[in-house]
């Protein structure tokens, strides 16, 4: 399905992988303290597939250099323009290819050479082309990644309610926290 209605928070086509990529590093819910997963994923590759299907699994010594385009992408992460993937691009080029006819798509983005990088970069870049980067968003609370499907890309919170096992709700958290600033602020309104 190439347009993903649900909010869930996952995104469409190639762009689900790279969302998924950016979650290797998460703050989860129960200890609030910040998780990178991307060794161990990296060290065992059937955890790999599973975790980041069809990604392929970078070799040991190219983590480090995944882990600052990882920092790179999550910087970008919600602009229409996000300019700054150009140092990564340099380092890892695409190529691009015309299809002659449908099915093909028309504009295919592949990898220059082949790689856990360029193949992110790909699936980004092609985001980009096709106007759907910016809906690609991190909570400004628990930093989770998710894919803005609304229709004027106006959602700001990993979810509204932790209406999950694992979900945070950190627009309920955001809103209860407004709530109670401003019954503070009401209160000594009213007392002074
Ligand atoms: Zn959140």
């Amino acid at each position: 399905m190439l347009v993903n209605m649900s909010s869930d928070g996952t995104a469409p086509g190639g762009l689900e992988v790279v969302r998924a990529f950016l979650n290797t590093w998460e703050i989860p819910n129960d200890t609030r303290v910040p998780v990178d997963r991307l060794d161990a994923l990296a060290a065992v590759p059937a955890r790999w597939e599973e975790a980041l299907p069809g990604l392929p699994a970078p070799a040991p010594e190219s983590v480090d250099d995944l882990r600052r385009l990882r920092a790179g992408l999550r910087e970008q992460l919600g602009r229409t323009h996000p300019a700054g993937l150009a140092a990564h691009l340099d380092r890892h080029p695409l190529v691009v290819t015309l299809g002659a006819a449908p099915p093909e798509p028309p504009v295919r983005l592949r990898p220059a050479t082949p790689g856990t990088a360029g193949v992110l970069l790909a699936h980004a870049v092609g985001a980009i082309g096709d106007g759907l980067w910016h809906r690609l968003k991190a909570c400004p609370d628990c930093r989770w990644v998710f894919y803005d499907t609304t229709r004027n890309a106006g959602r700001v919170w990993c979810a509204m309610t932790a209406d999950g096992p694992g979900r945070r709700g950190c627009g309920a958290i955001a809103k209860t926290r407004a709530h109670r600033a401003r019954a503070r602020a009401a209160h000594w309104e009213a007392t002074s």
